[in-house]
């Protein structure tokens, strides 16, 4: 009987222990929810970051020195930046996820192709509510000594510049490769920078015609360093247009 009383004690003992743990539990959950949920309210403004990985599918884009293709390296980026994006609580749309050209029709010119897959990705820039156009590109030039990663904007919306400005600083510090660029408004010849309306910018990560800085876009360690400019530049500048 003592035996039993005991064994009864003890059962009663455990069930406590595991209902305060359970207690603890949720009260921790619901405190860390609040918490998260400010925290993710401070960085996303309302905005949606839409992530242009530029090319894709038949559209290789520029080809560095030792044969890196702009598409695949663009869209590797893109995917750390939309992770990185996501692990902040920033709400994130892929304009592509994979090796593909948008809206593409088998049997169509190239040229007609190039122009749906460019409007396509206009249109999810311009359905996307409170999208911020973040589009990732890689530079090419002639002369292979230039480097370095330059920022540009659209001219349609007042945000685009200053997006553009708190990126390139980003970068400029991040990478810290003595790199001087200037952020600048992108030429007319951009479709998509000349029709987005929404805040819109281009990052030129870096030139494939400078044999050391092809390497470097190669680099994983490289790419991450890249991503974390471009968020924290994104950061910034939800900071500032508030
Ligand atoms: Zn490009």
């Amino acid at each position: 009987m003592i035996h039993k009383d005991l064994q009864m004690k003890h059962y009663l003992a455990l069930i406590l222990t595991l209902a305060m743990i359970s207690i603890i539990i949720i009260l921790l959950y619901r405190s860390l929810q609040k918490v998260r949920t400010t925290f993710i309210g401070a960085f996303t403004n309302g905005n949606v970051v839409v992530i242009d990985a530029g090319h894709g599918g038949m559209d290789g884009g520029a080809t560095g020195i030792s044969g890196l293709l702009e598409k695949d390296c663009t869209l590797t980026i893109s995917k750390k930046l939309d992770l990185f994006m996501s692990f902040l609580g920033v709400p994130t749309v892929m304009t592509r996820t994979e090796d593909l050209s948008l809206d593409h029709q088998g049997g169509a010119t190239i040229r007609k192709n190039k122009v749906s897959d460019l409007k396509a990705r206009l249109r999810l820039a311009e359905e996307t509510e409170n999208a911020v156009f973040v589009s990732i590109h890689l530079n090419k030039f002639p002369q292979s000594q230039y480097r370095g990663a330059q920022v540009f904007y659209g001219p349609n919306n007042q945000n685009s510049e200053l997006l553009a400005k708190s990126l390139q600083k980003c970068l400029i510090t991040a990478i810290a490769d003595g790199n001087t660029s200037i952020h600048k408004k992108a030429t007319d010849d951009v479709y998509l920078m000349k029709k987005a309306t929404c805040p819109a910018v281009t990052v030129e990560c870096g030139f494939v015609s400078n044999p050391e800085e092809e390497v470097l876009l190669k680099d994983d360690g490289y790419q991450k360093k890249m991503v974390l400019a471009i968020a924290g530049g994104y950061l910034e500048y939800v900071n500032e247009s508030t």
